[in-house]
């Protein structure tokens, strides 16, 4: 074992059994806590009819405790008036923070915090920074942004050389330049710049100018083989993706680049079948249910992420013992085309297949879930495009052929399609109209 690849090597390494006996004890405390201090937790449980001293152990907790979700936040929050739903286990003075996420699936969530040294998410993606590769003195690049952000101190705490620069989205040829001038080690991507950088690959020679990267991140959504294999491949950057670990944190893949890992003394997940809210064995897909075990501001438990994905909680190539999880989309991706159901990888595969949109920007356009015919919008790259309509009938030919259902296609150039992208982080794969 090279503890040198560990941040912190008992925890990450701990085994299960310590590491189960650790959420037991840290949720039998916060059941009661957030029972006596949360008003939205404690009209819940007493219309479950359930009360703190009923949970005695995890296995209580699994059984008794309701699940939670998006809209019973959303509608306590209307009803009440209250930004923090009602689980703010504090009075709102004693927070040091209150971030957001990025706001992809709907409006923006905000997260209530009380932090010492540095915000709880950021201190848990440290030992992602140390597998990544950032040592005391490399200099990171990153975005100066601030939904769930500030990360600033997570690098300092690694004793990192931060260089503050706007890297936002369209600022890539600039960014070219610093990373040739202050030569970083570790920079933040995400996927609006993957795009912009495979256009200027045309010009630039991205393998030296990235040549100082230990890693780079990126995170917000899947990124397709094609990409991965692009920038691994044709720039010389070890990607390690990352996602959110259901609203509580996030999760990153190791160097193994197999999964995302929860660190699970931070959140104690479980994986559940949608329909039965059953738990699902090890390795098949379910819905993400998290429980936030280091945030005594205002916990989520047993929090329904919408998040599709596989749990597993074999021991990692890289030692680790925490679980991993392979996200596979979110519960209502799928689109039904006149009772067949269309997965969104599929469609993925067809626009990735021409080379005049092989970036992969496209949406499924839909009111609802079930539709008659499937709409496509595709954004294309118009410096290598000739024909739009040759264009069209290959793609219309290659959608058919993964999904078997004949589309109506919109095409865009992908910088009107990108301008369309609200959200700060990720491009919208579903939208209504
Ligand atoms: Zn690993």
């Amino acid at each position: 074992m090279i503890r040198d690849r560990y941040f912190e090597p008992d925890v990450e390494t701990m085994p299960r059994p310590r590491l189960e006996e650790r959420q037991e004890q840290r949720v039998l405390e916060l059941v009661p806590y957030a029972y006596t201090n949360s008003a939205f937790y404690r009209e819940l449980w007493d219309a479950h009819g359930v009360h703190p001293r009923d949970i005695r152990s995890l296995e209580d907790f699994r059984e008794r405790i309701p699940f939670i979700d998006k809209d019973m936040l959303r509608a306590y929050r209307t009803k009440k008036g209250d930004p923090f739903a009602g689980l703010l286990c504090v009075p709102p003075g004693r927070l040091s923070s209150v971030t957001s996420s990025s706001g992809t699936t709907g409006d923006p969530e905000f997260f209530a915090e009380i932090w010492g040294d540095g915000p709880p998410l950021v201190s848990a993606s440290l030992r992602d920074l140390w597998e990544v590769g950032v040592r005391p003195g490399d200099r990171v690049l990153s975005p100066s942004g601030t939904f769930r952000n500030l990360m600033d101190y997570g690098y300092q705490a690694l004793g990192a050389v931060v260089v503050s620069a706007d890297t936002w989205f369209g600022r890539m040829a600039e960014t070219l330049e610093l990373v040739r001038r202050h030569r970083p080690a570790y920079i933040q991507l995400m996927y609006p710049q993957l795009v912009e950088l495979e256009r200027l690959a045309h010009e630039h020679d991205l393998k030296e100018v990235f040549s100082s990267l230990k890693g780079a991140s990126c995170a917000g959504q899947p990124i397709s083989p094609r990409m991965r294999a692009q920038v691994r491949d044709e720039w010389g950057i070890e990607l390690f993706e990352y996602t959110s670990a259901a609203d509580t944190g996030t999760a990153w893949e190791c160097g193994e680049h197999n999964g995302f890992h929860l660190w699970e003394d931070t959140v104690f997940a479980e994986c559940v079948n949608p329909a039965t809210l059953e738990a699902v064995p090890d390795g098949d897909l379910g819905e993400l249910v998290a429980t936030d075990l280091d945030n005594s501001a205002a916990p989520l438990i047993r929090y329904r992420s919408e998040d599709l994905a596989r749990l597993s909680r074999e021991t990692c190539g890289c030692g680790r013992t925490h679980s991993r999880m392979w996200v596979s989309g979110r519960r209502g991706d799928e689109t039904l085309v006149d009772g067949r159901t269309v997965a969104l990888r599929d469609v993925w595969q067809a626009v990735e297949a021409q080379p005049e949109t092989v970036a992969g920007v496209f949406q499924i356009v839909r009111a609802q879930r079930e539709v008659e015919r499937l709409h496509v919008r595709v954004g294309y790259d118009p410096s290598v495009t000739e024909d739009t309509s040759d264009l069209a009938v290959r793609l219309r030919e290659e959608i058919r052929k993964q999904t078997g259902a004949d589309p109506e296609l919109e095409l865009h150039t992908e910088d009107e399609l990108m301008a369309t992208v609200r959200s700060v982080a990720k491009f919208p794969r579903v939208v209504k109209a």
